[in-house]
């Protein structure tokens, strides 16, 4: 691979292809990958330089390597990480084994919320439901509900989540490909406040996951590397295999749907009315329906425990 491209002097360890960039493990980490978050956050003006801010923090290498690299480029932000414990059995006890470690390391404040002691359910309950054949839906719906409350009780200025470029690209290929161009104006890099939700922002919007793993493995950032149970033959893993196999063959391809996508937004703002925002009859939250997708949820939960007793 030769010297490094940046300093010249260091032998390179990664090549970026879509870049045509070699870079030695000193650039990439105290660099190349800072730099591209603060352009990132600083180009969609996420949040301003000393804002307050939530870190939605997993466990996984996406958030070890987020919360790292926001402290890097933004030293003056007050983070505060948000984990929810989801009683997924020994997968969540090493996620936030690995959070607390990270966390004590980076001495970032954090915050755990227990699905299980405070609404008396863990995700795996939900099998028992109709929603049970979708886990990581159902899942995605729970973890963004409780994210953004808890965000707004700690009064930030931002949620920020671990999205990743390969999570949106896929995300974008399947909700494009289902023809639903409505839901396209959710995967942008910033979504506004909804009233008491504060903006949710995305800085890993342009970061491709190969590197949030290289960034959290070569500074040794403690990351779980367990895999969910729930996970197997999920739809976006299919879909990222299938993405890495493409930008293989003509690197660069990710950054190309990315760029297709930011120019169609304006067009379908314009074209496709957005739902019409409304509050929960139930949790009083911002919904796109009277009940939202999170409170049917649980209704379900609650009504198959109820046959059951
Ligand atoms: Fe939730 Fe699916 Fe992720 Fe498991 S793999 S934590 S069920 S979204
Ligand atoms: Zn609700």
């Amino acid at each position: 691979m030769g010297r490094c491209k940046l300093c010249g002097k260091e032998k390179a360890e990664i090549r970026l292809a879509y870049a045509r960039l070699n870079l030695c493990r000193t650039c990439f980490t105290e660099k190349f990958f800072p730099n591209r978050v603060r352009r990132t956050v600083e180009a969609y003006k996420m949040f301003p330089a000393d804002a307050s801010v939530a870190v939605a923090v997993s466990g996984g290498k996406d958030s070890a390597a987020l919360l790292h690299s926001l402290r890097e480029a933004f030293p003056a932000v007050q983070l505060v990480a948000v984990h929810l414990d989801l009683g997924i059995p020994e997968y969540s006890e090493e996620a936030e084994r690995s959070v607390e470690a990270l966390c004590r390391s980076l001495n970032v404040k954090l915050k755990i919320y227990r699905l299980k002691s405070e609404e008396g359910f863990a995700i795996g309950d939900f099998k028992a439901t109709r929603y049970g054949s979708k886990l990581c839906s159902v899942c995605g719906v729970v973890k963004r509900r409780r994210l953004g409350r808890i965000a707004a009780e700690l009064g930030v200025d931002a949620l920020v989540t671990g999205h990743n470029l390969d999570d949106t690209v896929e995300s974008l290929m399947a909700t494009f490909t289902a023809g639903d161009f409505q839901q396209l104006v959710r995967l942008k890099p910033v979504l506004p406040a909804q009233q008491p939700l504060p903006r949710k922002v995305k800085p890993f919007y342009r970061t491709p996951e190969r590197e949030a793993f290289l960034y959290a493995e070569f500074l040794s950032l403690p990351f779980s590397r367990q895999k969910c149970p729930y996970l197997s033959g999920s739809r976006s893993l299919r879909g990222k295999r299938l993405l890495d196999l493409w930008e293989s063959e003509e690197p660069g391809f990710k950054y190309r749907v990315l760029s297709a996508f930011e120019k169609l937004i304006p067009l379908i703002e314009c074209s496709i009315p957005q739902p019409e925002y409304m509050y929960c009859k139930v949790c009083g939250l911002p919904s796109s329906q009277p009940v939202c997708a999170d409170c049917r949820r649980i209704e379900a939960l609650k009504s198959r425990n109820a046959v059951r007793t």
